[in-house]
């Protein structure tokens, strides 16, 4: 296996010069060295073939290197991992210092001509696994090895990941905090990224007055990741952060299309390129709720619960101008891109809610319909991925009572659907079939257009569990069957229609599906 390594965050950045792996505070660096855990039985669970292809490596997926170098068993010859210093707000509290606890970055490559770094996790301790192991569980890397690649599928900016492999080992988890530990397979996954920078490796800088060491990071990632800035000075950083703020932005809006719930975006979750980073105990939304967060962590305060998650992006913005401040020293043209956030994201969430509900032409009325449909949505629990993708077979010669027959399956109580939630219904199909009838394109076009951002499959709660439940049994069949239907999510896929339903009922309050800690 021929990998072609490029490393530049280990050649122009400060490095810890204690390379021994203890537990530590690790001061005026950016990174540790650190050598990957080598598991006792590595076994190949999946491999994202497309993740292979993009990194030259796909002829080799079934070869003995591919999986000693991606199980952490063996490290690739001239190369050094290492553990990435970040610090970060977590749940809104400054958390200190956090780091690569259970990351272990192995190379940066350049394949087909672009960069990735590669980065083992669950692949052991690192001087910044503070109380915790370094491992992670077979549970919850399948769920973010699937959830990484449907993401990528679904047009969202994300983390790749590369591989899936069980290690042999046994890894002991408290899965719901509740004192009942018990021993689960342990796995490591590759995640595969241009970066994994966060906001907290500028903040863990920033709050021990590490100045020189957080300039060199902004312009090491501003020198490599956002090359089109080309000002000096203080500008220069300005520049950086409104990128940072329309990445960011970009990424939420797509959050809140597809109805991901992220469940931790705490500052060290948040990817200095506007990529959705870390899946733990993140969720879809099932019946369209913006109150639900799958993070039983958070179910007292719903914190990062999915109509939250534009606020927390901006909240998260605010904490990394605080730590790029002092390489600006002016707080006004920060003020000012944070403010344009909350106007941007209002336009922008608009227009994908009218694009959504197949509309060209945004007004006030298609304001009022968008406002209206998401409380209808919440009247009743609604299947949110099931009534997009059926809205777009409405037609405008439907009345209102036909319309409504063809989103109907989206109900998960379709007999509370009566009386005034019925009128509600009625009221807003009429408004929406107006406003159908003084567009120009044809059902058909908009039928097509709509179908391009409503996606048929995501990676349901429910699913993912199916698919960790036989993994459990040794059974890896439907791994690759999710990962093939979710490959496709905006195709109609007949053959895989059976994924192309409400969650059943005895996944409502099962743990893994709507129930979720970060135990992983
Ligand atoms: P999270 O918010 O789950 O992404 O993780 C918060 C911090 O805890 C990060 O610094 C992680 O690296 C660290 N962490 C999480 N799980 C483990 C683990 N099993 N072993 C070591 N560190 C961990
Ligand atoms: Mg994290």
């Amino acid at each position: 296996m021929k990998l072609h390594i490029h490393n530049t965050f280990t050649a122009e950045l400060p490095a810890d010069p204690n390379k021994n792996n203890t537990r530590r505070k690790v001061f005026d660096a950016c990174f540790s060295y650190v050598i990957p855990r080598i598991p006792s039985n590595p076994k190949l669970v999946h491999v994202a073939d497309d993740v292979a292809e993009l990194l030259e490596v796909k002829k080799d997926m079934n070869s003995e290197e591919f999986l000693t170098i991606f199980s952490g068993k063996k490290v690739y010859p001239s190369t050094q991992p290492y553990a990435m210093c970040y610090g970060g707000h977590q749940f809104g509290h400054w958390a200190g210092q956090l780091g690569d606890g259970r990351a272990i970055n192995l190379a940066e490559v350049i394949a087909n001509g672009k960069r990735w770094a590669l980065q083992l996790k669950g692949a052991g301790e690192t001087p910044y696994s503070r109380t915790a192991d370094g491992l992670a569980v077979l549970r919850s890397s399948i769920r973010e090895h699937l959830c990484s690649e449907a993401m990528f599928y679904l047009g969202v900016p994300t983390t790749r990941s590369l591989s899936l492999i069980t290690t042999g080992d046994e890894v002991l988890r408290d899965m719901l905090y509740d004192g009942n530990q018990a021993y689960e397979k342990g796995a490591v996954i590759c995640r595969v990224a241009s970066s994994f920078i966060r906001f907290g490796n500028f903040q863990i800088l920033a709050a021990r007055k590490e100045i020189d060491n957080l300039k060199k990071l902004a312009d090491y990632t501003i020198k490599y990741f956002y090359t089109h800035i080309k000002t000096e000075g203080a500008q220069k950083y300005i520049d950086f952060f409104q990128q940072v703020v329309t990445a960011s932005l970009k990424m939420v809006i797509h959050w809140q299309r597809v109805g991901f719930v992220h469940g931790v975006m705490n500052t060290d979750n948040m990817s200095i390129l506007g990529l959705t980073i870390d899946y733990g105990p993140y969720g879809w939304l099932e019946g369209y709720d913006p109150h639900w967060t799958p993070n039983t962590t958070d179910s007292q305060h719903h914190r990062y619960a999915y109509g939250n998650q534009p606020g927390i992006t901006l909240w998260n913005l605010v904490q990394l101008a605080n730590a790029l401040y002092p390489l600006i020293n002016e707080a006004k043209p920060l003020e000012a891109i944070l403010e344009q956030y909350q106007k941007d994201f209002d336009k922008e969430y608009v227009d994908m809610m009218a694009r959504k509900i197949g509309i060209v032409q945004v007004n006030e009325s298609v304001e009022r319909l968008i406002e209206g449909l998401e409380k209808n949505l919440q009247a009743t629990e609604t299947d949110m991925t099931i009534f997009f993708r059926e809205l777009a077979r409405v037609q405008k010669k439907n009345t209102s009572q036909e319309a409504f027959q063809k989103i109907h399956k989206a109900f998960y109580k379709p007999l509370e659907v009566s009386g005034a939630t019925a009128e509600m219904w009625n009221q807003w199909f009429t408004l929406y079939i107006s406003l159908l009838q003084q567009e120009e394109q044809t059902d058909e076009a908009r039928k097509f257009k709509m179908y391009e951002v409503n996606p048929k499959y995501v990676l349901r709660n429910y699913m993912a569990q199916i698919a960790i439940d036989e993994a459990t049994k040794g059974k890896y069949d439907i791994i690759e069957e999710l990962y093939q239907v979710l490959k496709r999510p905006y195709d109609e896929q007949p053959e895989f229609e059976k994924w192309y339903a409400k969650r059943p009922e005895w996944a409502r309050h099962k743990v893994g599906c709507s129930m979720l800690s970060c135990s992983s």
